[in-house]
């Protein structure tokens, strides 16, 4: 949709004509005041194709504006842009081969005063093909705009990781679940560290690029039963292809077993917003949650179930970007299955558990509702550990009387209503992430519009990453 929003912005342009002839954008152009530099945009319906007309010393220039393979738009020899809109952006500053720069717009008298442009919120979309063939990327002059505007950020489909590694064909070619151990580079940096060993940073040599890396290394003489685990592990992550999850780029078996991943730097999400509490809105966690409930969506619908969803497992790319990660307790389930039950209870996060997993031992995506339920708690609590300092079988007991966590002190109505809901204590009757998604979002996207425009634009959300 932002892409739609972007590739037809100029439609909505003063200085966009239409299908007009031209003698017609002549007589427009002539008509008044002709300064250097006042122009207007034309179509010509018959070709497809667009054109620049262009007041200079009182002489109207016409010139054509090429498109190439890949749909971007230039001036004959010029500047290559995603959107015309940019293209036209890109030539007030610049001549870029023009006899003069664009200056004043020609209004298009079709268009309503009342129809005045507002510009798009969001062209950084158009910068997802970033460095591709010669085009320069107008994120220069969009960043200032939208920094004008106090709005500059990343959107996840802004960064590296939006996108698998292997979405490029010349990399697929090389894609194995076994990695080459001497295309990656160990750091000995430690992002974190678990019962089968630690998490180090590293660096992964691919056909076209390096990426950073995120390297699961088992504890050396470990046991099988461990060693059997983190491959299947390895072997779920494998199938799953998704923004709002971390990739899996695959196993690398050297001195010991390692998981190699995409890299979330920003952490898990309980520390960073126990650590970022002053800065960090509230409107940011909606963004951050709903996302979490896009990857747990598409979860659902692929048939695994996640088992271990909580704060902690919830990594962070940037302050707007969430990734799920950690499928050490998932399950991929059978066709026929809608859920997986487990034989014996083993070290389980019992906190995060519905009553049908502890009582059953019986997951399914509605028991990983649950967990996103006790998942948003802790996120709007920004960062508590959930149910205090009871334990394990209180909680049991707690949610057994008919008892749920309080609202956090910030936490939207609207949001704890969402809790209570994913807390429903028959399965049968709790929401899908289908439906909770879809009541996220649109609580999400009601705020965004909200503080987007109010007064009490988002002051805490300073930088909390640089
Ligand atoms: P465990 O099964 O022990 O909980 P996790 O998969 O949750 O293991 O990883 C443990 C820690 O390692 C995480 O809390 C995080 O700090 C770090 N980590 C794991 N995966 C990544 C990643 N892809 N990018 C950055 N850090 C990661
Ligand atoms: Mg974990």
């Amino acid at each position: 949709v932002e892409k739609l929003i972007a590739t037809t912005a100029h439609e909505r342009m003063p200085w966009y004509h239409g299908n007009i002839a031209r003698d017609e954008a002549e007589r427009r152009l002539y008509s008044g005041a002709q300064p250097d530099g006042k122009f207007l945009l034309r179509d010509k319906k018959e070709n497809g194709t667009y054109a620049l007309s262009l007041v200079y010393g009182k002489t109207v220039y016409h010139y054509r504006i090429d498109q190439d393979k890949s749909g971007k738009y230039s001036i004959p020899e010029g500047t290559k842009f995603d959107t015309l809109w940019q293209l036209v952006e890109y030539l007030k500053l610049k001549p870029d081969g023009l006899i003069f720069y664009l200056r004043e717009s020609c209004p298009n008298p079709s268009m309503a005063a009342s129809a005045a442009p507002a510009p798009p919120t969001h062209p950084s979309v158009t910068t997802k093909e970033r460095g591709a063939g010669n085009s320069t990327s107008l994120t220069t002059t969009n960043c200032i705009s939208l920094k004008a505007a106090g709005k500059s950020r990343m959107l996840p489909m802004d960064t590296s990781v939006y996108e698998s590694p292997y979405s490029d064909p010349e990399e697929l070619k090389d894609k194995k679940l076994f990695l080459k151990r001497d295309h990656l580079m160990i750091d000995e940096v430690e992002l974190g560290a678990g019962n089968f060993g630690c998490v180090k940073k590293g660096v992964y040599k691919m056909r076209k690029k390096q990426i950073d890396v995120a390297i699961k290394v088992l504890k050396s003489n470990n046991e099988k039963t461990v060693r059997d685990e983190m491959m299947t592990e390895a072997q779920i992550m494998h199938q799953l292809d998704n923004p709002y999850i971390v990739r899996m780029i695959g196993v690398c078996e050297a001195e010991s077993l390692m998981l190699v991943m995409e890299m979330a730097s920003g952490g898990p999400l309980n520390k960073f917003l126990s650590s970022k509490k002053d800065e960090i809105t509230v409107s940011n966690i909606v963004e951050l949650m709903h996302q979490v409930s896009m990857g747990m969506k598409y979860l659902e619908e692929k048939n695994f179930v996640h088992r271990d969803l909580a704060a902690r497992n919830v990594l962070l790319v940037n302050q707007h970007y969430a990734k799920i990660s950690d499928f050490g307790l998932s399950k991929a389930l059978g066709a026929d299955d809608s859920y997986y039950k487990a034989r014996t209870a083993g070290k389980w996060p019992l906190k995060w558990y519905a009553p049908e997993c502890i009582l059953y031992h019986k997951f399914s995506s509605k028991s990983d509702v649950w967990s996103y339920g006790v998942t948003m708690w802790e996120a709007f609590s920004y960062g508590q550990k959930p149910y205090k300092k009871m334990k394990g079988p209180e909680v049991i007991s707690f949610i057994e009387q008919g008892k749920r966590m309080d609202c956090p002190t910030e936490c939207p109505a609207e949001i704890y209503a969402l809790m209570m809901q994913c807390w429903t204590y028959r399965w049968e009757e709790r929401p899908g992430f289908f439906s909770v998604e879809n009541t996220i979002r649109t609580y999400y996207y009601s705020i965004a519009t909200k503080t987007e425009n109010g007064p009490k634009a988002e002051d805490k959300s300073k930088a909390a990453f640089p």
